[in-house]
């Protein structure tokens, strides 16, 4: 029995029937039909490929590039990734106890690098490339409107009229997904008095690799190694958490006036900035659904979890959620949009997204907060990294390559 579309249009021919759909042309639901279709599923993926110009880059982890290593995708990515060797965090809330610079680095662990960083645009350009030259993937880009959960399938209806049929749909269709809303699935959601700034910079002094937080009283500033492209060999990204107020009298700046603030904001080590996009503006807030999958759908990415980008954990718990949902699907048998296997993928993903929600939101809250006992602890935890090795070595390994990474 199907719920929620017009009968006329549940009888209507199908125009596609797959093993699998997936809702949401974004990074993590690209990903998700390359790797479907890797495990031998017929896959279609529906959504519209927009560039966003947002001045976003997603940095990747260990963890991360190790399963797209897996899934051969990483081979055709290199070239637009600029990789990361060490992240150096920077107290700069003038806290009144001293709070020391802890610098994380690969050979820290043994690694050669901590992971990479791509530019958002040019990632989801390059992974639809991918997909149109998969035959097990059919992309369709159209929006979906309406889905109906029946017992042996799911219909999803196109802006277009058209119809897909799959045994299982995963909901990859971003933070207010209609995919997720329609299996009635709810969310709890939360927000922060913040505001990210993002842009790409072009700038003098060489990053060496190297990406640097700095930790203010309204959230952390952080600049990530970019590539180079022609005229602009020393390039970063920039993530700055602000007040909304702060944020508003920033987006009144013209491009000169705010390269030269965050030249400031970055304690002159990167010399002369400019700016090398479009600037970004995101409002931060969280949100978790309440539960990961039902029959005939999987909750994957930001349908699922969406936190703010503190330690850069957005792209990289996706990765491990589509990581998750193929190991369970392995054992789903002919059916794998069944309840069994879907609840075994939610059960996998409850805890590493919890420990990450959590962990996050502690960390803001901390740095927001100039309470005197919380600034202590914040002290007493960068200095415990700092000066005992094994400590440090197991938050990094946590960060970049955590345990329940499934690859
Ligand atoms: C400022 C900022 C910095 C970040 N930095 C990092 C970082 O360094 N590292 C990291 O790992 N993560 C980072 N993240 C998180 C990361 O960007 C996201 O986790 C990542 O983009 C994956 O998002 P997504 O694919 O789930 O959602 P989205 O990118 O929102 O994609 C959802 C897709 O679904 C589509 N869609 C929506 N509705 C429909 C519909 N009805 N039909 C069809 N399609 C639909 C949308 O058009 C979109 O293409 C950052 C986030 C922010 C805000």
């Amino acid at each position: 029995m199907c719920r929620s579309i017009s009968a006329s249009r549940i009888l209507a021919e199908a125009d596609l029937a797959v093993d699998c759909l997936v809702a949401g042309a974004g990074a993590a639901g690209l990903c998700a039909a390359l790797a479907l279709a890797n495990s031998g599923h017929r896959v279609a993926i529906a959504g519209k490929l927009e560039a966003a110009s947002n001045g976003r880059t997603v940095a990747l982890f260990e963890g991360s590039l190790r399963f797209l290593r897996a899934q051969q995708l990483w081979p055709h990515l290199t070239d637009i990734a600029a990789k990361i060797d060490a992240i150096e965090l920077i107290d700069a809330t003038n806290a009144p106890v001293p709070i020391p610079s802890l610098t994380f680095a690969a050979d820290d662990i043994g690694l050669n690098a901590l992971g990479a960083n791509i530019e958002g645009d040019k990632l989801v350009l390059r992974l639809a490339d991918l997909v149109r030259q998969n035959p097990a993937i059919h992309l369709v880009e159209d929006w979906i409107t309406d889905i109906a959960y029946g017992d042996d399938n799911v219909t999803a209806v196109l802006v277009s009229g058209g119809t897909i049929h799959a045994k299982l749909i995963v909901a990859a269709d971003g933070q207010r997904s209609i995919v997720r809303k329609k299996a009635g699935i709810g969310t709890r959601r939360w927000t922060y008095p913040q505001v990210a700034l993002t842009a790409l910079l072009a700038h003098e002094l060489p990053h060496h690799d190297r990406s640097v937080e700095f930790h203010t009283r309204s959230g952390p500033c952080t600049l990530v190694p970019l590539r180079p492209r022609e005229n602009a060999p020393q390039r970063s990204s920039l993530v700055w958490l602000m007040t909304p107020q702060e944020a508003e009298r920033r987006r009144g700046l013209d491009a000169t006036a705010l390269a030269a603030e965050i030249a400031h904001e970055a304690e002159e080590i990167y010399g002369a900035m400019q700016l090398d996009s479009a600037v970004g503006f995101f409002p931060m807030a969280g949100m978790r659904a309440t539960r990961f999958a039902g029959r005939r759908i999987a909750l994957i990415a930001e349908a699922a979890h969406a936190f703010p980008p503190l330690a850069a954990q957005g792209l990289n718990l996706s990765l491990r959620d589509i990581a998750a949902l193929l190991s369970s699907l392995k054992a789903a048998g002919q059916d794998i949009g069944a309840l069994a296997p879907l609840r075994h993928y939610a059960e996998a993903r409850e805890a590493d997204v919890d420990i990450r929600v959590r962990g996050i939101d502690i960390l803001n809250r901390s740095m927001l907060s100039d309470f005197l006992p919380v600034d202590m602890a914040r002290g007493l935890g960068f200095f415990a990294m700092s000066a005992i090795g094994p400590l440090r070595r197991a938050a990094l390994r946590e960060g970049v390559l955590p345990p329940r990474a499934l690859f």
